[in-house]
């Protein structure tokens, strides 16, 4: 029986963190009577340097359900993806399977069940996805589709309608704990991981009870941080755009020798318009290609894991390492036989 572990960020909660308690623990006990998790399954509240008495309802919780409900206190606030990051991978050592959710009870507890079905059915990550947005603001709905529809431009995979509320196999946490790049956006780095996905679909509901702690500024970033971290495209814009300012420039050349020859120009203008939309061009693209540099280091620096094996079908054992030292002796011993018979015939 696969032992489950409900990961949850919290950020000044201390208004839901018991109706979230509540909830999960009811869909832990539900999931263990159908024996679709182990009795040990539980949940692993994150406290991310919150201002309220969050960690202090979470270690009441732990007191009265010391079985179900675990805590981590971060030592000051990191920000959700990495207090998130830091849940999954002390859920990790613990668990076969973790799902990710917010405190705020905002995604649907109820399609869990539906996870661990996938889960079991052989998919190492299942997406939560949001059917519609019917509770978000007109201003968030757009803005975050908005977003979905850039990073598709930019060349980023994302999954459409999803944030971070997931399941992951141990497997897949493992992977994904060898990527050590600090500007974390988990949720472009998910789909790298590969393995069998899946997804299900719920509706997003209102707030429990507190405010959001995403207010625009902290949404921005993480828009920002998405794009810049996983596409060096808009380099590649200013390389594509000093090109084009260059191409245009040419015709310009064309369109000033007219003009001069008829001799419809004020002294002097013609070298100056072409100075202008040449040394313009050829500025950008020399940024553009610097750019390009700069990119490559740092997709470099990243040092993401290039790819993940998930099967390997050979029948020989890899060799151990006093093996391996064996083989070379005998290696060695060979060449020097070799070399002293060769001498004694010549
Ligand atoms: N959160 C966090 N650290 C932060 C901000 C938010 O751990 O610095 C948590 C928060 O407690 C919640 C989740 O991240 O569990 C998502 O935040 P929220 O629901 O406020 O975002 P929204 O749904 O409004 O986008
Ligand atoms: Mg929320």
């Amino acid at each position: 029986m696969d032992r489950l572990a409900i990961v949850v960020p919290c950020y000044n909660e201390e208004e839901v963190l018991k109706l979230a308690s509540e909830a999960l623990r009811r869909v832990l006990d539900g999931l263990v009577q159908k024996g679709k998790i182990a009795g040990d399954s539980f949940i692993l509240f994150v406290n991310d340097g919150s201002k309220d008495r969050t960690w202090e309802l979470i270690e009441e919780e732990h007191g009265t359900y010391p079985g179900q409900v675990s805590g981590v206190k971060l030592a000051g606030n990191v920000g959700h993806q990495f207090a998130l990051t830091a849940g999954l991978i002390t859920a990790m050592e613990r668990s076969d399977v973790t799902i990710s959710i917010d405190a705020d009870l905002q995604d649907d507890v109820d399609v869990i069940e539906e996870m661990i079905d996938k889960f079991h059915a052989g998919n190492d990550i299942v997406y939560g996805v949001r059917k519609e947005r019917k509770t978000d603001t007109f201003f968030k709905r757009t803005t975050a589709q908005g977003f979905y529809k850039m990073m598709g431009l930019m060349g980023v995979k994302t999954v459409y309608n999803h944030a971070d509320f997931r399941l992951m196999s141990r497997r897949a946490v493992e992977e994904f704990s060898k990527y050590k790049e600090t500007n974390l956006f988990l949720r472009g780095m998910m789909p790298l991981i590969g393995y069998q996905t899946d997804c299900v679909y719920y509706d997003r509901k209102e707030r429990a009870a507190g405010e959001s702690k995403y207010p625009l500024k902290k949404m921005l970033a993480l828009a920002f941080n998405g794009i810049s971290s996983f596409s060096v495209k808009p380099i590649s814009m200013i390389l594509g755009i000093g090109l084009f300012i260059i191409i245009v420039s040419l015709l310009a050349l064309a369109y000033a020798l007219i003009s001069y020859c008829t001799g419809h120009v004020v002294p002097g203008w013609t070298s100056l318009i072409l100075s202008i939309w040449f040394l313009g061009g050829l500025q950008l693209l020399a940024i553009g290609m610097v750019g390009q540099y700069i990119g490559k280091i740092y997709i470099e620096v990243k040092q993401r894991p290039r790819y993940n094996i998930e099967k390997v079908l050979c029948n020989a054992e890899p060799f151990s390492d006093e093996e391996k030292k064996e083989s070379e002796g005998n290696r060695f011993l060979s060449r020097i036989q070799e070399e002293s018979q060769g001498k004694r015939e010549g």
